[in-house]
């Protein structure tokens, strides 16, 4: 692979040439062919052999018809989702992306590789994309606006245009200048291989030595890689479709995000997006009491053990500001 490779320039890419670009792309999503435009300057669409993995990924879930379930299949499952859920909400969106609280160089890495298990690309790359959101929410500029282009597009169609798929580096220089998470964004199929080979692993150990417990490597590979990670992708990607368009709002923020108790099951406190857009500076994402927020109890306790700090608070003014604004009559039902 050699990125400095030339290609005549108009020369329209045979199949074998759309094989190998996308096949070094896979390897190596910062891969940049000389010649061909840039991807900023492409209209937005689907991009399918750039997609093939996410297609893969769904398609998976069908071979649950000759796996069937078993507790421990299903089991695991749902812990790896809510384990790999809390560090794409906790570290992916709160630390990456805004920054709500301070860690050490490893333990930033640590949830940067557990992120990147979930097959959500790497951490640069969502945080640069999300900070984009912040700034341009529910407007033109917007990459994955319900409002402005659409449910379908929003939720996943922007995930596979080619426009959307490189990182802009420039735009996040308080993370591109680790030379390690530059190195997991850049290869950021590694990881969620490296983690379809564990659950092989696992899979192949419980059926060969805990024969009694009725799973076999196929279940739990089907379960615990494919059915686990298409659900977690949902799951968030439903903060960029859903949170924008159902729920309820309690402050008169500049785009159309909402509240709701449904998505916070869904993504252990991430559905109070109303309240995130109003201040996404606050680690806490469920302003009051009854504000089920998940992922803020769990970095409370990472707090308890050094592990993290300096978590940034919501302050009181935000607080009082949603008692009167739109919302002031909301209580749980
Ligand atoms: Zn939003
Ligand atoms: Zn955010």
């Amino acid at each position: 692979m050699n990125p400095n490779h030339q290609v005549p320039e108009k020369k329209p890419m045979g199949v074998w040439g759309v094989f190998v670009l996308t096949f070094c792309q896979w390897l190596d999503s910062d891969f940049r062919r000389e010649g061909l435009p840039d991807p900023a300057d492409l209209p937005e669409k689907v991009n399918w052999q750039r997609t093939l993995p996410f297609i893969f990924l769904h398609l998976g879930c069908l071979a649950v018809i000759w796996v069937g379930f078993s507790p421990v299949a299903v089991g695991a499952a749902i812990f790896l989702y809510v384990v790999r859920m809390f560090a794409i909400t906790g570290f992916y969106h709160r630390y990456f992306s805004h920054r709500t609280f301070k860690t050490s160089r490893p333990v930033q890495f640590i949830f940067a590789v557990l992120g990147n298990s979930s097959m959500q690309r790497g951490p640069l790359w969502w945080a640069a994309n999300h900070r984009h959101h912040h700034k341009h929410s529910d407007h033109e500029e917007d990459i994955h606006s319900p409002v402005i282009s659409g449910f379908a597009w929003s939720h996943i169609g922007w995930l596979t245009s080619m426009k959307n798929f490189p990182t802009s580096y420039k735009s996040i220089p308080d993370l591109s200048k680790f030379p390690e998470l530059v190195f997991l964004n850049r290869y950021d199929q590694t990881v969620p291989f490296a983690y379809g080979l564990i659950m092989l692993g696992t899979g192949w150990v419980l059926e060969t030595f805990f024969p009694a417990l009725g799973v076999s490597m196929g279940q739990f590979f089907v379960w615990t890689f494919f059915i686990s990670t298409t659900v977690l992708l949902h799951g968030t990607l439903f903060i960029n479709s859903l949170a924008h368009v159902w729920g309820r709002r309690r402050y008169n923020t500049d785009d159309d995000s909402r509240n709701s108790w449904l998505l916070t099951i869904i993504t252990l406190g991430e559905g109070w997006h109303n309240n995130h857009h109003r201040y996404p500076h606050s680690v806490r994402q469920g302003f009051r009491w009854w504000e089920l927020d998940l992922t803020y109890y769990g970095l409370k306790i990472l707090s308890w053990t050094g592990l993290i700090w300096d978590l940034r608070p919501v302050p009181l003014v935000v607080i009082e500001e949603g008692k009167v604004a739109l919302g002031s009559h909301q209580h749980p039902a």
